[in-house]
């Protein structure tokens, strides 16, 4: 079994104690790799290391372009090595090696690589053309990095949360701390491997594997760290963001959701019951924008149920590591007990199990959970309302679209959700009613890494991907040039002086 160290100042090491853990593959339960605990004081050398690159400008004080130019060298390295990445991903987190091959792995460096270009675009100068007086002042903004960002994610998406950590912190100028999920640990140390093949220079980037109580909250409470970007539950979220406050530091959070799908009248069937199923049981459900909650018109609710069920049959659970395979288990024990549990509080709210339900027959081995649909749901069922983040879809009847944007609009998330209709004009229409960061029509799931992601409401602060994403990773520095050089124009500092 592959024992593997984290990244500290340039160097693959072990955990100052020498503590190791299992990560295993869930969808066998056995374990596939060792990997270091790190403790308080390896994530004070890591954050020690970022701050002393930070301040050293070996990367703040490179060019855009010369920073991205490593950047692609990272792209280029994992690159070469995608297959074996993408079997690591499936591996490791429960992901099917369909999806790892056809979309966390290429999918991710592509983000990696958009994002790098983007970054590298981003002007450093920045008019403000309103307050240009040119005989008197000249003002400008200097975008400069933060300094040193710390990035903490979830198991989900390993990979590509990794990249979207990552990437806008190196190539806005920052260094980095990363803190992958304990289940999930291994691609983000392979990437760390491919970083430094690339020729990232010390410090730059850091990896510690370690919990979140005592690395996460580290990074969280350092007073050398400047910013940290979480994704994780909405309660990791607030714990972060009181952490944060005792040296305001600046957050990104990206946390829950709850997420509508809104099925017309005039829908395209096929497309929206694919859509909505994609929608929620994508990486089994596991995804923080999934569309657990699908609003479907009482005048075609017979017709789509009866064509959903027979959808939902088609879903494959299997071996990850077969491509045929297109649904995988959940990620740990853990994850399948909430998951479990939830199921039961639908059955006791009243709702009717439509599919699932329980464990698939067949498998002995694995936290395999069936894709489980409920309809007879009231919105305000805990089923409706609570995020269980596993294969569950929650179908809602309504008779009037404003009763059903309204229905959308009651949760305390409010992150993604997605329109299905043939009518775009109204879809568009109803999509800026929804209080969500992003709303998809006629599809779903589609991030986009030129497009900013973010939650309104308790799915979070802060936007990451896009301009907008990048420009998070930057402090905005406004610089007042005087071009008069004249005490006689200066009445202002007759304030002070009377003479
Ligand atoms: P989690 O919140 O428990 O953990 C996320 C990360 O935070 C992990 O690395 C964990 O170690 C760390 N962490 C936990 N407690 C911490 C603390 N007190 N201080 C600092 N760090 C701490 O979530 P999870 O179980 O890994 O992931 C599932 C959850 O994440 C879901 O509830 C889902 O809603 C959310 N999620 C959100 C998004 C998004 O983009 N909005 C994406 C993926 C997952
Ligand atoms: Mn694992």
């Amino acid at each position: 079994m592959e024992r593997y160290q984290m990244l500290i100042d340039g160097k693959f090491v072990d955990a100052e104690s020498g503590e190791t853990r299992p990560t295993f593959n869930p969808a066998t339960e056995e374990p596939i790799a060792e990997v270091p605990v790190a403790t308080k004081g390896d994530a004070k050398r890591a954050v020690e290391a970022a701050r002393k690159a930070f301040d050293s400008g070996v990367w703040s004080g490179l060019s855009p372009k010369e920073r991205a130019a490593i950047l692609y060298k990272v792209c280029d390295k994992l690159k070469e090595r995608d297959s074996e990445l993408s079997r690591l991903e499936a591996m490791d987190g429960g992901a099917t090696i369909r999806k790892t091959t056809m979309m966390d792995v290429p999918v991710g460096i592509e983000h990696f690589r958009l994002l790098v270009e983007m970054g590298e675009k981003i002007p450093a100068y920045e008019p403000l053309p309103w307050v240009d007086f040119p005989y008197v002042s000249w003002n400008f903004v200097n975008r400069e990095p933060i300094g040193v960002c710390a990035g903490i994610i979830p198991w989900n998406f390993p990979f590509m949360m990794t990249i979207w950590k990552v990437a806008p912190a190196l190539i806005m100028g920052n260094t980095a701390v990363l803190k992958p999920a304990s289940d999930t640990p291994l691609t983000a140390l392979e990437f760390a491997r491919c970083a430094m093949e690339a020729g990232l220079p010390d410090g730059v980037l850091n990896v510690l594997i370690g919990a979140g109580s005592v690395v996460g909250k580290e990074l969280c409470t350092s007073p050398l760290v400047d910013k940290v970007a979480l994704t994780g539950s909405t309660e990791t979220g607030r714990n972060v963001m009181k952490m944060a406050a005792d040296t305001v530091k600046k957050v990104t959070l990206e946390l829950g959701g709850k997420s509508p799908s809104i099925v017309l009248e005039d829908a395209d069937m096929d497309l929206a019951v694919d859509g909505a199923l994609f929608g929620t049981f994508f990486h089994a459900g596991q995804v923080c924008e999934s569309g657990t909650r699908c609003f479907v018109p009482a005048s075609i609710y017979d017709e789509f149920m009866a064509r959903l069920k027979e959808r939902v049959g088609r879903i494959k659970l299997g071996d990850t590591l077969d491509f045929e395979t297109t649904m995988g288990p959940v990620v740990s024990k853990t994850q399948y007990d909430t998951i479990m549990k939830y199921i039961e509080i639908g059955k006791s709210e009243g709702a009717r199990l439509v599919c699932g339900g329980g464990r698939p027959e067949g498998f002995a081995k694995g936290h395999y959970i069936q894709p489980t649909v409920f309809d007879g749901v009231d919105n305000g069922m805990r089923i409706a309302q609570e995020e269980i983040f596993g294969p569950v879809l929650s179908v809602i009847k309504y008779e009037f679209v404003d009763e059903a944007i309204s229905m959308a609009n009651d949760s305390i998330y409010g992150l993604g959700g997605a329109i299905f209709s043939k009518d775009l004009p109204r879809a568009i229409d109803l999509a800026k009613r929804i209080r969500t960061g992003t709303v998809w029509i006629n599809d779903y799931h589609l991030i986009n890494a030129l497009a900013p992601f973010g939650g309104y409401k308790q799915s979070g602060v802060g936007r990451e991907l896009g301009p907008h994403g990048l420009l998070e990773y930057t402090q905005v520095k406004h610089i007042h040039v005087d071009l008069t050089q004249d005490r006689s124009k200066r009445f202002w500092y007759d304030y002070i002086f009377n003479d």
